[in-house]
């Protein structure tokens, strides 16, 4: 018998840590997903067009291997039916609990354990994992008369596949990642359609296609092949993607081939000017689509920058006067720098987490957080990336977290250093230093105050070193 473990989402992270708690023989732990199923994000988000512009190969665990991806860049059905795939390989679906959320979790300092509460009632557990995502909490905007408006409305991650789109006037707020996968098949599907830019990104393609018989018998078939493909991945966005974002030399090279991809796919130059962006590239996260740009410059296309004053029951009103519309989409993005803060957590003495975080979320490693024993968090605050696939970082924290619970069932409760915490703040921000992400732009990894609140700065290959396995001097135990 291990420690009791209340793990929050049954995304890739909490999908990951029920796998690996399974794996060690521990079997004392629950899974709590307030959707319908597992998947988290890629449950969530069924948009049309809706994937990922992370390879197939690299967007999946290591120690999973799918060898079967029909694409070279997965979409959402594809991953959903990866992720439930594995649910069921590794045995972790009898401990998922559907249709629970969790809304609060107290620390009992008598106890050394968390009170979990959820809608069903409440648990105990020696230990609390989160792993509720970055981008799981749909932002939509605050525009005034948005209720007022006639038509269905919706966010991207709440797609209404009940409102018919054929033949119909359509809007679209927003221009980021979401946005630029959902255009063009919208844009196929309507009698017109506006889409509202406030900033512009920079826009890269993306290489996708099928494989052929040959290509995915091969990958099938010849585990190096496989192994090496991944790896390849890994080593370009490493070696290339990584130096663009932190002032090394590839920054000029991929802003040519974005600037390059513009002048290739958007030959009306007042468009052109429309879409290209002021800030580095890097700064905002890089939208990474062939078919954006193809279905701006349609003709029942239409690109909006007049600012939006309101949404009327009609269509949408901006400073040059009123676009109609039967639909709008809310391609608005996501409430990324919350992270836990919404799920009531109190830790020892009573510190509210959300009080904690008042002026920004951080924690150890992206962690652990002082004074909240035997709480971790999985895709935490500052380990979100702009390069390569974020399933490395889950992985190198789930392994990490495995880590600790013999510490913490031969010393009790443990929680990081305040010690450590300062130190790891300094780590961080003098790593910021050199990143683009800080240039003048908005974005949403910066938090209220600006600071850069969700991604990493260093290399991955420098975090799975950091997270290779816990310190005890770190933290500071009940025994
Ligand atoms: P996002 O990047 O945050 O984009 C939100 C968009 O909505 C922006 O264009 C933003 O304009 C606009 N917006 C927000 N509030 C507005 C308002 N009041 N008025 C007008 N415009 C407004 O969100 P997202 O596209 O959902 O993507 C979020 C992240 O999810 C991505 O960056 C990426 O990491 C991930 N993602 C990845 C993929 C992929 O793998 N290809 C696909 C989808 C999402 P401003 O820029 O001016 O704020």
């Amino acid at each position: 018998m291990g420690p009791t473990v209340a793990i929050i989402g049954a995304g890739f992270a909490g999908l990951c840590m029920a796998i690996r708690l399974r794996e060690a023989g521990i079997r004392s732990f629950t899974v709590f997903e307030r959707g319908p199923g597992v998947g988290g994000t890629w449950r969530d988000n069924t948009y049309p067009g809706a994937g990922c512009d992370v390879p197939s190969h690299l967007y999946s665990f290591s120690f999973e291997r799918y060898s079967s991806w029909t694409r070279r860049y997965p979409g959402q059905p594809e991953i959903l039916a990866y992720l439930e795939m594995c649910a069921d390989r590794y045995g972790v679906r009898p401990y998922v609990r559907l249709n629970t959320e969790v809304t609060a979790a107290v620390y009992d300092e008598s106890l050394g354990r968390w009170r979990v509460r959820t809608s069903a009632g409440e648990e105990l557990f020696d230990v609390v994992v989160s792993a509720v995502g970055q981008l799981s909490r749909p932002r939509l905007p605050d525009i005034p008369g948005m209720d007022d408006f006639r038509g269905a409305s919706f966010h991207s991650a709440r797609w209404d596949h009940s409102a018919d789109l054929t033949g119909r006037r359509v809007a679209v707020i927003g221009s980021g990642s979401s946005a630029a996968q959902l255009i063009p098949p919208v844009a196929e599907a309507a009698a017109h359609l506006d889409v509202f830019q406030r900033t512009p990104n920079w826009v890269l393609p993306k290489p996708d296609g099928v494989f052929g018989p040959a290509a995915r018998t091969a990958l099938h078939r010849v585990p190096f092949l496989q192994r090496g493909y991944r790896e390849w991945f890994y080593r370009y966005t490493e070696g290339v993607l990584y130096p663009a974002l932190s002032g090394g030399w590839s920054a000029g090279p991929v802003r040519q081939r974005a600037l390059a991809h513009l002048r290739a796919r958007v030959p009306d130059p007042e468009l052109r000017a429309k879409l290209t962006p002021d800030h580095p590239v890097g700064c905002r996260r890089i939208v990474i689509d062939s078919g954006f740009y193809p279905a701006l410059t349609r003709p029942d296309v239409d690109v909006v920058t007049e600012p939006i004053v309101r949404v009327a029951p009609g269509g949408v009103e901006t400073t040059g006067g009123l676009r109609e519309a039967d639909v709008i989409v809310y391609a608005t993005g996501f409430d990324a720098t919350g992270f836990l803060s919404p799920v009531e957590v109190v830790g020892r003495g009573g510190r509210r987490l959300a009080e904690e975080w008042r002026d920004g979320a951080e924690a150890y490693l992206g962690i652990a957080v002082p004074r909240f024993p035997n709480l971790f968090l999985l895709y935490g605050p500052n380990t979100n990336l702009g390069h390569t696939s974020i399933i490395f970082m889950i992985e190198c924290q789930v392994r990490y977290v495995m880590g600790c619970l013999p510490y913490l069932v031969e010393r009790g409760p443990m929680e990081v250093d305040p010690a450590a915490m300062d130190a790891w703040r300094r780590r961080l921000a003098e790593a910021m230093g050199p990143m683009v992400w800080q240039a003048g732009c908005t974005s949403w990894y910066k938090d209220a105050a600006g600071r850069i609140a969700t991604n990493w700065p260093g290399p991955t290959t420098l975090y799975r070193r950091l997270t290779r396995a816990p310190r005890p001097s770190a933290f500071r135990f009940a025994r």
